[in-house]
């Protein structure tokens, strides 16, 4: 290939790691270089109507994703729109109380925090950090992938909109991510056997800004509080029982969550649409090849029991736009291999530590019947106890722990 390849980068997919990652290098480049960066993504969101019903989608972010998203310039839309802070969390496995002996309390107080983190639609995530991208000068290219051929020289990007060239390519395109496949990097995949069932709740009784996660011996359900005083639940359980409370009456279904809950916040009640999510574990076991690098779910699926899934993409898009910024003051070319396992040294570690934990918690707690499982379910108690022991484990859930990048230790403005 002889002409200059005509974008520095291009990133498939524009989700909220996708998007987030592009606004990150746009503001890095310049005007000068910030529309030599391009996304591309089949379907951009349409912006948030506040007054329209709520997605069913959300995430719960942790105070790194919230700074990392800061530096990207979308945390000022998001937290406009629809932020759901959580001030406290109670974690309870089946045969204890939230507050009883044998349960976990998280307190944002303890770590004189605001807050432990916050809850926000995947829709209103995903078109505020769009939107920070096209407002730093970024290219966002609606279109689907066709193809991509790398080479020495450059990465040849096929798209239904046309053909473009690029010295690096970034796969941020889900876990079923066409862009890894083209690149002929390998995917480790293994079903859970399990359905998340996800819907609005109206709860009986306020929700004090609480999160709720209860292990129900055969599942976990996870209750998140919303701003408008609503639940959005995550009820992880066994294929054909998750499809027999998906295909249930309304009534039904709200009587079958209360009982799940243990009737913490009083009475359930379905306020919506319900939808199933099949679980299902997925590690890239290399990240990068010559021109060629993965972040997000592209890489990584964990376990949503604990909520981590985009916060790891968020610390994957922030380590890479360091790696790359290094890179760049040097002379380094960015699609070099060399440069790209930096990224992946620093970020694989973590992912699977964090991806083998929400296995070991879904096996050991989510479904702990067993000898094994009923000792783990009296760690939790210890856990309560031990102050350094909370206090680790709460760190790393709020992203503040670790070898965590520059722009996720900065204080959002
Ligand atoms: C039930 C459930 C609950 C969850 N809750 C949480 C939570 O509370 N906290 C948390 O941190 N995580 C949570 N997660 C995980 C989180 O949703 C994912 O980790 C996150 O969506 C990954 O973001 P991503 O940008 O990497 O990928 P995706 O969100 O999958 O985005 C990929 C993007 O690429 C685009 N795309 C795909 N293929 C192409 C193509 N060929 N051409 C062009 N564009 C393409 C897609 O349109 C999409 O926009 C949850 C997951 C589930 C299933």
């Amino acid at each position: 290939m002889s002409a200059a390849p005509t974008h520095d980068v291009v990133i498939v997919g524009g989700g909220p790691v996708g998007a987030t990652l592009g606004a990150l290098l746009a503001r890095q480049a310049g005007a000068r270089a910030a529309a030599r960066v391009m996304v591309l993504e089949r379907h951009v969101p349409p912006p948030p109507d506040p007054v329209a019903p709520r997605g069913l989608r959300v995430s719960a972010l942790s105070r790194g994703s919230e700074r990392v998203l800061a530096a990207a310039g979308a945390w000022a839309g998001i937290a406009a729109l629809c932020r759901s802070p959580y001030e406290r969390m109670h974690v309870w496995p089946e045969g204890a109380t939230p507050r009883g002996a044998g349960s976990l309390t998280f307190d944002a107080a303890e770590l004189s925090e605001p807050d432990l983190g916050c809850i926000v639609e995947n829709a209103v995530l995903q078109r505020a950090a769009l939107d920070a991208f096209t407002a730093a000068g970024g290219t966002l290219l609606r279109g689907e992938l066709a193809g991509l051929a790398l080479d020495a020289a450059a990465a040849r990007v096929a798209t239904d909109q046309g053909e473009f060239t690029a010295r690096l390519v970034v796969g941020a395109d889900g876990a079923r991510s066409a862009a890894r496949g083209f690149a002929g990097l390998a995917a480790e995949v293994q079903d859970y056997g399990q359905v998340a069932v996800v819907a609005v709740v109206r709860p009986g009784q306020p929700h004090e800004r609480t999160a709720w996660q209860r292990f129900l011996g055969a599942g976990t359900l996870a209750l998140l509080p919303l701003a408008d005083g609503n639940l959005s639940i995550v009820w992880s359980l066994p294929e054909a029982e998750a499809r027999a409370h998906l295909a249930c009456g309304p009534e039904e279904f709200s009587r079958r969550v209360t009982a799940a809950s243990d009737g913490v916040l009083g009475e359930l009640v379905l306020a919506g649409e319900r939808a199933g999510f099949p679980l299902r574990r997925l590690e890239a076991p290399r990240y990068a090849t010559e021109r060629f690098v993965l972040v997000g779910d592209a890489a990584h699926m964990v376990h949503p029991l604990a909520g981590q899934g985009v916060n790891l993409g968020f610390m994957d898009a922030a380590a890479l736009a360091e790696v790359l910024q290094r890179a760049h003051a040097e002379g380094e070319d960015p699609g070099a291999l060399r440069v790209l396992r930096a990224y992946e040294r620093w970020r694989k570690g973590d992912n699977q530590l964090t991806s083998a934990a929400m296995d070991g918690i879904n096996r050991f707690l989510s479904f702990g019947r067993d000898r094994v499982g009923r000792l783990v379910q009296r760690g939790m108690g210890w856990v309560d106890r031990s102050a350094p022991a909370k206090r680790l484990l709460i760190e790393r859930a709020m992203g503040l722990a670790g070898d965590v990048p520059q722009a996720a230790r900065r204080r959002a403005g």
